[in-house]
């Protein structure tokens, strides 16, 4: 009797990090969608030259520098880690892509641990590690949503607004090389806006929402972009949202 297909979640994560997914979903009509995914190591690879969520994200296009740091150290990381499982397992060469490579390795890995030559403890550190992968390169290609909560006043400055500098003349920076005080949203002054000077005006608190890759809220954070104080996590967001629904505790009545 054949044994239905035992589920073998280190090929899976392997799958994710190095081959084509296609993602199905049936859409109202009956009819079915298809997506096409690529390995997520290669995905990680494109990211570096699209600075995707990275800290570049909210300025002006020519501020940009085209190159995501960010996913850049964590592919040449991952990268270096395949190259080394693959001189362990494999007395050849490596090829250029990291994902053929993985694959290799993972061959030769499964067929040691079958034949009994590898222990099940390394197994699972493998595991671990593979899916770490996957979750350290799924939370990289999901930026974060950013809420703005317009009409609030932050409970720390007490600004609702604020207005941020997209972009000051060269005119500018030259007469202020050492004072980068104008920057700051609540200093500009008569000097500043004799100069060319693009501004946004924006609500000073955010929530920004961060996968933790446990489902809960632990790398979110709420921020006023005016003081730049900082909520961290679930029990930070509910203190912020407290403040606000709660004014009157945090002020002294006059
Ligand atoms: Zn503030």
């Amino acid at each position: 009797m054949h044994q239905a297909q035992q589920a073998n979640p280190l090929l899976d994560a392997i799958d994710d990090l190095t081959i084509v997914h296609i993602i199905t979903t049936p859409i109202d009509d009956g009819k079915t969608h298809y997506e096409k995914h690529e390995g997520l190591i290669k995905q990680l690879r494109e990211a570096i030259a699209s600075n995707i969520g990275g800290i570049a994200a909210g300025k002006p296009p020519h501020e940009r520098i085209p190159l995501d740091p960010d996913a850049l150290q964590k592919y040449e990381q991952i990268e270096k880690a395949i190259g080394e499982r693959y001189l362990a397992f494999l007395e050849k060469v490596p090829g250029v892509y990291p994902e053929q490579n993985l694959r290799e390795w993972y061959v030769e890995f499964s067929n040691q641990h079958r034949a009994g030559k590898l222990s099940d403890e390394t197994y699972d550190d493998e595991l671990k590690t593979m899916q770490s992968w996957v979750r350290i390169i799924t939370e990289k290609l999901s930026p974060p949503t950013v809420l703005e909560i317009p009409n609030e006043e932050c409970p720390e400055c007490g600004f609702d607004w604020y207005l941020t500098v997209l972009n000051i003349s060269k005119r500018e920076l030259r007469i202020n090389p050492k004072n980068t005080d104008w920057v700051n949203k609540k200093s500009i002054d008569e000097e500043g806006s004799r100069n060319w000077v693009e501004r946004e005006l924006k609500p000073t608190l955010t929530i920004t929402f961060k996968p933790d890759g446990k489902g809960g809220l632990s790398t979110s954070f709420a921020k006023c972009g005016c003081c730049n104080h900082v909520w961290m996590g679930s029990t930070g967001i509910r203190a912020l949202a407290y403040s606000i629904e709660n004014p009157e505790s945090e002020k002294e009545v006059s």
